[in-house]
Protein backbone atom coordinates (compact mmCIF):
# COMPACT_ATOMS: atom_id res chain seq x y z
CA UNK A 1 0.00 0.00 0.00
CA UNK A 2 1.12 3.46 -0.82
CA UNK A 3 0.50 5.73 2.49
CA UNK A 4 -1.02 8.67 0.82
CA UNK A 5 -3.10 6.91 -1.85
CA UNK A 6 -6.74 7.05 -1.40
CA UNK A 7 -7.54 4.39 -3.48
CA UNK A 8 -5.37 2.16 -0.65
CA UNK A 9 -6.90 3.64 1.81
CA UNK A 10 -10.33 2.69 0.14
CA UNK A 11 -9.26 -0.90 -0.49
CA UNK A 12 -8.19 -0.95 3.31
CA UNK A 13 -11.25 0.34 4.52
CA UNK A 14 -9.34 3.26 5.99
CA UNK A 15 -11.61 5.70 3.88
CA UNK A 16 -15.40 5.53 3.43
CA UNK A 17 -16.91 4.05 -0.40
CA UNK A 18 -20.04 3.14 -1.27
CA UNK A 19 -18.67 -0.44 -2.41
CA UNK A 20 -20.60 -2.55 -4.87
CA UNK A 21 -18.28 -5.86 -5.06
CA UNK A 22 -14.95 -7.00 -3.84
CA UNK A 23 -12.59 -9.42 -3.56
CA UNK A 24 -8.86 -10.62 -2.41
CA UNK A 25 -7.95 -9.23 -6.01
CA UNK A 26 -9.75 -6.18 -6.37
CA UNK A 27 -12.74 -3.54 -4.98
CA UNK A 28 -15.32 -1.89 -7.08
CA UNK A 29 -17.42 1.07 -5.69
CA UNK A 30 -19.11 3.76 -7.28
CA UNK A 31 -17.90 7.06 -8.21
CA UNK A 32 -17.89 10.27 -6.50
CA UNK A 33 -19.00 12.17 -8.81
CA UNK A 34 -20.95 10.23 -11.46
CA UNK A 35 -20.62 11.52 -14.96
CA UNK A 36 -23.39 8.60 -16.13
CA UNK A 37 -26.28 7.04 -14.75
CA UNK A 38 -23.56 4.14 -13.38
CA UNK A 39 -20.00 5.22 -12.92
CA UNK A 40 -18.49 2.40 -11.05
CA UNK A 41 -14.03 2.53 -10.51
CA UNK A 42 -12.74 -1.10 -10.79
CA UNK A 43 -9.55 -0.87 -8.40
CA UNK A 44 -6.69 -3.77 -7.79
CA UNK A 45 -5.75 -3.84 -4.04
CA UNK A 46 -2.12 -3.73 -5.27
CA UNK A 47 -0.92 -0.05 -5.75
CA UNK A 48 -0.17 -0.02 -9.37
CA UNK A 49 -0.01 3.40 -10.09
CA UNK A 50 -1.09 4.02 -13.63
CA UNK A 51 -1.41 0.92 -16.92
CA UNK A 52 2.09 2.16 -18.24
CA UNK A 53 3.55 0.14 -14.22
CA UNK A 54 1.62 -2.85 -15.14
CA UNK A 55 4.28 -6.10 -15.85
CA UNK A 56 3.35 -9.95 -16.98
CA UNK A 57 2.99 -10.69 -13.57
CA UNK A 58 -0.06 -8.88 -13.39
CA UNK A 59 -1.95 -10.58 -16.20
CA UNK A 60 -4.32 -12.48 -14.82
CA UNK A 61 -5.33 -9.21 -12.42
CA UNK A 62 -6.18 -7.50 -15.25
CA UNK A 63 -8.40 -10.30 -16.88
CA UNK A 64 -10.03 -11.08 -13.31
CA UNK A 65 -10.81 -6.76 -13.55
CA UNK A 66 -11.98 -7.37 -16.95
CA UNK A 67 -14.58 -10.62 -15.59
CA UNK A 68 -15.37 -8.31 -12.25
CA UNK A 69 -16.85 -5.31 -14.84
CA UNK A 70 -18.90 -7.49 -16.84
CA UNK A 71 -19.92 -9.03 -13.51
CA UNK A 72 -20.84 -6.03 -12.46
CA UNK A 73 -22.62 -4.68 -15.87
CA UNK A 74 -24.88 -7.66 -15.67
CA UNK A 75 -25.91 -7.41 -12.30
CA UNK A 76 -26.41 -3.69 -13.28
CA UNK A 77 -28.68 -4.37 -16.22
CA UNK A 78 -26.04 -3.10 -18.69
CA UNK A 79 -25.04 -6.39 -20.35
CA UNK A 80 -27.82 -6.23 -23.11
CA UNK A 81 -27.68 -2.14 -23.60
CA UNK A 82 -23.80 -1.71 -23.52
CA UNK A 83 -21.55 -0.05 -21.60
CA UNK A 84 -17.92 1.43 -21.46
CA UNK A 85 -14.88 0.38 -19.27
CA UNK A 86 -12.08 3.12 -19.33
CA UNK A 87 -8.84 3.70 -18.47
CA UNK A 88 -7.19 6.95 -18.21
CA UNK A 89 -3.49 7.22 -18.40
CA UNK A 90 -1.61 9.73 -16.76
CA UNK A 91 -1.44 13.81 -17.81
CA UNK A 92 -2.73 13.57 -21.28
CA UNK A 93 -4.56 10.80 -20.88
CA UNK A 94 -7.13 12.42 -18.12
CA UNK A 95 -5.52 10.64 -14.99
CA UNK A 96 -5.95 12.44 -11.91
CA UNK A 97 -5.54 9.73 -8.91
CA UNK A 98 -2.21 7.49 -9.34
CA UNK A 99 -3.93 4.48 -8.92
CA UNK A 100 -4.78 1.93 -11.38
CA UNK A 101 -8.44 1.94 -11.81
CA UNK A 102 -11.24 1.21 -14.67
CA UNK A 103 -14.14 3.21 -14.91
CA UNK A 104 -17.25 1.28 -15.63
CA UNK A 105 -19.72 3.71 -17.44
CA UNK A 106 -23.28 3.37 -18.31
CA UNK A 107 -27.23 3.22 -18.25
CA UNK A 108 -27.28 6.06 -21.02
CA UNK A 109 -25.44 6.49 -24.37
CA UNK A 110 -22.28 7.62 -24.35
CA UNK A 111 -20.77 10.62 -26.52
CA UNK A 112 -17.45 9.12 -28.81
CA UNK A 113 -14.33 9.49 -26.85
CA UNK A 114 -11.39 12.69 -27.00
P1 LIG B 1 -9.20 9.57 -13.13
O1 LIG B 1 -9.38 10.94 -13.75
O2 LIG B 1 -9.32 8.47 -14.14
O3 LIG B 1 -7.95 9.48 -12.29
O4 LIG B 1 -10.46 9.38 -12.22
C1 LIG B 1 -10.49 9.54 -10.83
C2 LIG B 1 -11.93 9.36 -10.41
O5 LIG B 1 -11.95 9.13 -9.02
C3 LIG B 1 -12.83 10.58 -10.69
O6 LIG B 1 -13.91 10.17 -11.52
C4 LIG B 1 -13.29 11.00 -9.29
O7 LIG B 1 -14.62 11.47 -9.27
C5 LIG B 1 -13.13 9.71 -8.49
N1 LIG B 1 -12.92 9.87 -7.06
C6 LIG B 1 -12.05 10.69 -6.43
N2 LIG B 1 -12.09 10.53 -5.10
C7 LIG B 1 -13.01 9.56 -4.87
C8 LIG B 1 -13.52 8.93 -3.69
N3 LIG B 1 -13.10 9.25 -2.48
N4 LIG B 1 -14.48 7.98 -3.84
C9 LIG B 1 -14.93 7.65 -5.06
N5 LIG B 1 -14.48 8.19 -6.20
C10 LIG B 1 -13.55 9.13 -6.12
ZN1 LIG C 1 -2.80 3.01 -4.09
Amino acid sequence: MAEECIFCKIAGGQLPAEVVYQDEQVVAFKDIRPVAPVHILIIPRKHIPDLTAITPEDKELLGHIHLVAVQIARELGLAERGFRLVNNCKEEGGQVIYHLHFHLLGGRPLQILG
